[in-house]
């Protein structure tokens, strides 16, 4: 596996593989892998024949007294799972790397959609996330990209900035890898204490709950959404920020619970903010 600190390495080998006729795929995170991680490499590699991996905490999605400094890191690691599952490159850049000390210039989406959900109380997040997908897009120039659908206001917003500037990217969207007790995988579960670990059980029980809710007919989104808070408010540790039914393509609020729709939820567990969701009807898999 080549390990590539600058952009011009990740130039020079794209482009000899490109020569060479093969698809490439790319799988972009912020490091400190996991097997949720581990599933989008695998899913890349059974379908490209090289597979890029970006390592990269992005400051520009951060907001002021969010976890920058704090987020977890262990590139060993990340290098161990990544040759174990197939990854041929992994981009491992300083901030100086990507970002000139001048830069100034972002991608954003200008509609309400990175407004919704996590967008409340995370303003600049999503102009942040498309500016750096951006930026390895342009880069890495992938066939490719692979995406989480634990993140599903991020892979609905890269869609759309897909379409809106005509990337010839085809985004692949893979489903939600969760611990043998169902939270839902996360480089931030490390931030638990063992009480928080298990408080934080309950976001995966709401999203669950919605599911048989939904299986079982219920299609009235106040309804759903109230019994799901409802289960989450039980668990003292646990403060939610918001349990919302959106448009799964627009992300704007609906009433009425229907294939496509996307449950989504953000809760506190102490001072960690997890997020959890699931689409009614499954997830459509590709774009
Ligand atoms: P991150 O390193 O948290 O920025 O995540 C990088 C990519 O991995 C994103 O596309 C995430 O949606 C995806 N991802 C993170 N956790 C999971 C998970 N538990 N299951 C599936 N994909 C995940």
């Amino acid at each position: 596996m080549i390990i590539a600190r600058t952009i011009a390495e990740v130039r020079k080998c794209v482009a000899a593989w490109k020569k060479e006729g093969q698809v490439v795929g790319l799988v972009p995170t912020m490091g400190y892998l996991h097997a949720g991680h581990a599933s989008l490499v695998d899913r890349a590699a059974a379908e490209c024949g090289k597979v890029v991996v970006s390592d990269f905490v992005n400051p520009t999605q951060f907001g002021e007294g969010e976890d920058l400094q704090s987020y977890p890191r262990d590139f060993a690691h990340d290098c161990a799972l990544l040759e174990a599952h197939g990854c041929d490159l992994v981009f491992y850049p300083e901030v100086s790397e990507m970002y000139a000390e001048d830069a100034a210039t972002y991608v954003e989406i200008l509609s309400e959609m990175p407004k919704q959900l996590c967008g409340k109380t995370r303003p600049i997040h999503f102009r942040g996330v498309c500016t750096v997908v951006s930026k390895l897009f342009n880069i890495v120039q992938p066939d490719r990209a692979y995406f989480g659908q634990k993140d599903a206001q991020q892979l609905a917003i890269i869609r759309r900035m897909v379409r809106d500037l005509s990337y010839g990217i085809e985004i692949i969207a893979c489903p939600i890898v969760r611990e043998e007790d169902g939270l839902a995988m996360s480089s931030r579960n490390t931030y638990l204490n063992p009480a928080e670990r298990q408080a934080a059980l309950v976001l995966s029980e709401a999203v669950f709950l919605g599911e048989r809710l939904t299986e079982a007919g219920e299609t009235d989104a106040a309804a759903l959404l109230a019994a799901m808070r409802a289960h989450i408010e039980e668990e003292p540790l646990a403060k939610i920020d918001y349990v919302s039914a959106v448009d799964g393509v627009t992300m704007m609020p609906v009433s009425k619970i229907e294939p496509g729709v996307l449950v989504a939820m953000a809760v506190y567990i102490g001072r960690t903010r997890l997020i959890d969701n699931f689409t009614v009807g499954g997830t459509a898999d590709d774009c």
